[in-house]
């Protein structure tokens, strides 16, 4: 069965937002396909998805993750060092890789206030000190 938004279409009228979520703090206009009926209330689709991740246990941040963060970050200036990349760019990025290779231990050496066993602790691993390039 076509929604109202399709009949709406069909019949060559303007589709306009129909509906105003119901939360106070959003009061988003939606078409329809952006909104659903939750306990009475009409809710659209940006409070439903940030309903469901208030709902979702944090994640719990490993070495494991950190390492892999670290790896990705490596990944992403692995252009540096190729063979016709120029001296200007190729040798200030070393330190910074060294850094980020040894980053895993420095965090554990000299950050040890951040770990708890092999777990984390903050909630967003860009929120530990990684190493920057200058
Ligand atoms: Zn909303």
């Amino acid at each position: 069965m076509p929604n109202l938004e399709e009949v709406l279409i069909a019949a060559g009228e303007p589709v306009l937002p129909l509906y105003t979520c119901g939360r106070e703090d959003c009061a988003r206009a939606c078409r329809a396909f952006e909104i659903e009926v939750v306990d009475d209330q009409w809710v659209c689709s940006a409070c439903l998805h940030r309903d469901r991740r208030a709902a979702e246990p944090a994640p719990v941040l490993t070495m494991d993750d950190v390492r892999a963060e670290r790896t990705a970050r490596l990944r992403i200036c692995d252009w540096t060092q190729l063979e016709d990349v120029p001296d200007d760019v190729k040798l200030p990025a070393q330190p910074y890789r060294q850094a980020l290779r040894d980053f895993p231990e420095t965090l554990e050496t000299e950050h040890p206030d951040l770990l708890d066993d092999d777990v984390v602790v903050v909630d967003d691993i860009c929120a530990l000190p990684w190493p920057e390039l200058d």
